[in-house]
């Protein structure tokens, strides 16, 4: 299996059915899993599939990456972060390419959202680690010292593979903790070549182990066998609730980025041309396997029939191919099983009354997971595709009877991921944006900022806990207050302590 591209020295190569544990590649006998490319259907790699049998040494490897990984300078950490990011940097192309083949991720999307952007998570976090407060002193004259919370299991989806292993990677190296991650079984080759990034930048021996297999078998030993201090975990909502349990009985930690059925709310002041073609867009990157995809339109009920139609020649728009051309904009869906999953959506709409203004046609191309992107409207609040999480290319538009009315369609919702509000009034903006019950809030069409410090999650069925910036940091690190603690009257402070910022100690 070589992940390369032909004309680039510095090339890895991936080994064969191996897993990465203890700082190096191992060659493992019994079950493996073919990689299939969903744009063409070949099998592009054949990788180990392990089970428990494996999960004693990696837990054992991850213990003592710990022990000596949770004792280095916060410097050295943020400094080793900078050294993945350079190394994701200099292999920019090549991830890039895997990503495209393993998910069918057109070229362009997959190198600003798979290389580009963890890049800058890894930076950002570092910086965030430099300044974070490691050890202050409160108002009662404690020391409050943040440390390691331990070994992270992380367990991650395969929608964007690498940016979702870095926003669990990067806060959890900072703080001090070793990590096994096991990727979903659709993606292990961009989680590989993360661990031989990892490897390059010269993180140390056990802090960085990746496994690969099913989540049924392997996931799930790894989750009972409760040998680590924090789970996180990103996606559906049914294995998250799994995952959430097991860790409350063990009393261990639980971050859960879960689902979402994010409205965009469109208001009577808007300009509905640019809402709805920008909400558009944003809801199909990735073909619409996005958890935080605006796939609820909410327009003005007398607007919807317009709204429809301006959304139905974005959505025709679309340069649906061969996700390795420049020239692509929506590649396949992730699997057939995630296709089919998709088409039964839009069949039960239509059943149900709905009108597939656009969108849903598969047999357009030979091969290939592909579907055309889908715009629905006259489905009725209740019905499944008004409801449930499609994970697909598919838009929503429902119509809403005044602000208010707007407001409680957007929080009627298990989740609460994310939403967006359109207004040519930004005082409006702001105070429904203020209403809506979601981690996050984009205001007329806004994009992930350059700087990916500001916090993800959700509430309700959307998850628990944060990723991004330093509430990401926050996750994977204990508070300890040390009363009466001499060391920082002695004034050693924070150099002379194991894991604290090399920075003056600064009194709260
Ligand atoms: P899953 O929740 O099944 O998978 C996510 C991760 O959990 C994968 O690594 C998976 O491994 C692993 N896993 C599965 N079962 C267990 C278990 N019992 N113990 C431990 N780990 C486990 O999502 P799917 O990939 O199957 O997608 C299904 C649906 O989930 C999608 O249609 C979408 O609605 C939603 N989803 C949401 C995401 C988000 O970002 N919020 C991301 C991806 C999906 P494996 O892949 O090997 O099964």
């Amino acid at each position: 299996m070589t992940a390369t591209m032909p004309q680039r020295v510095t090339a890895i190569t991936l080994p064969e059915r191996s897993v990465f544990i203890d700082g190096s590649f191992r060659e493992v006998d019994g079950a493996t899993a073919a990689v299939v490319n969903p744009a063409t259907e070949e099998t592009i790699a054949t990788v180990a599939s392990v089970g428990a049998e494996i999960v004693e040494s990696v837990l054992a490897a991850a213990r003592r990456g710990f022990e000596t990984w949770s004792r280095t300078s916060v410097s050295d950490r943020a400094d080793a972060l900078d050294r993945i990011a350079d190394a994701m940097e200099r292999h920019g192309a090549e991830l890039a390419a895997i990503a495209t083949s393993e998910i069918g991720m057109p070229i362009r999307d997959a190198r600003a959202g798979q290389v580009d952007l963890p890049v800058r998570v890894l930076r950002s976090t570092a910086a965030i680690a430099r300044e974070y407060p490691w050890d202050r002193r409160d108002g009662a004259g404690s020391s409050i010292v943040r440390e390691a919370a331990g070994v992270v299991l992380a367990i991650t989806p395969w929608n964007f593979p690498v940016h979702q292993i870095i926003t669990k990677l990067a806060p959890a190296l900072a703080a001090g903790c070793s990590i096994i991650l096991k990727p979903a079984e659709l993606t292990p080759l961009t989680a590989l070549f993360v661990a031989a990034l990892c490897d390059e930048a010269g993180i140390p021996r056990g802090v960085v182990n990746v496994v690969t297999g099913r989540g049924s078998v392997l996931g799930e030993a790894l989750l009972q066998s409760r040998g680590y201090e924090v789970v996180t975990f990103t996606g559906s909502l049914a294995v998250g609730r799994h995952i959430g349990a097991v860790a409350g009985d063990a009393i261990v930690r639980a971050t859960l980025e879960l689902g979402g059925k994010s409205p965009a709310i469109v208001l009577a002041d808007a300009d509905l041309q640019t809402a709805v073609e920008t909400t558009v867009r944003n809801c199909f990157v990735n073909a619409g396997q996005k958890c935080n995809a605006p796939t609820r339109l909410l327009v003005p009920r007398e607007r919807t029939d317009e709204a429809a139609q301006i959304a139905a020649r974005v959505a025709e728009s679309y340069v649906i191919g061969d996700p390795t051309k420049e020239s692509t904009t929506m590649g396949p869906m992730v699997s057939a099983a995630q296709r089919d999953i998709v088409s039964g959506f839009l069949g039960d709409a239509a059943e149900q009354g709905a009108r597939i203004v656009t969108g849903g046609e598969r047999d357009r191309w030979n091969r290939g997971f592909f579907i055309s992107p889908a715009i629905v409207s006259n489905a009725s609040r209740d019905s499944r595709i008004a409801v449930d999480e499609v994970f697909g290319p598919v838009l929503t538009v429902l119509g809403y009877d005044g602000e208010a009315d707007a407001v409680t369609l957007a929080n009627d919702s298990e989740y609460g991921l994310s939403a967006e509000v359109w207004s040519a009034d930004p005082g409006k903006a702001s105070a429904v944006a203020r209403q809506i019950r979601a981690g996050q809030v984009r205001i007329n069409g806004v994009r992930t900022p350059a700087l990916p410090v500001s916090p993800f999650g959700g509430y309700k069925r959307s998850g628990l806990g944060r990723e991004l910036g330093v509430f990401a940091l926050d996750e994977f690190v204990e508070i300890k207050a040390v009363l009466g603690d001499p060391i920082l009257d002695a004034g050693t402070g924070a150099d002379a302590a194991v894991n604290v910022a090399s920075g003056p100690v600064v009194r709260a």
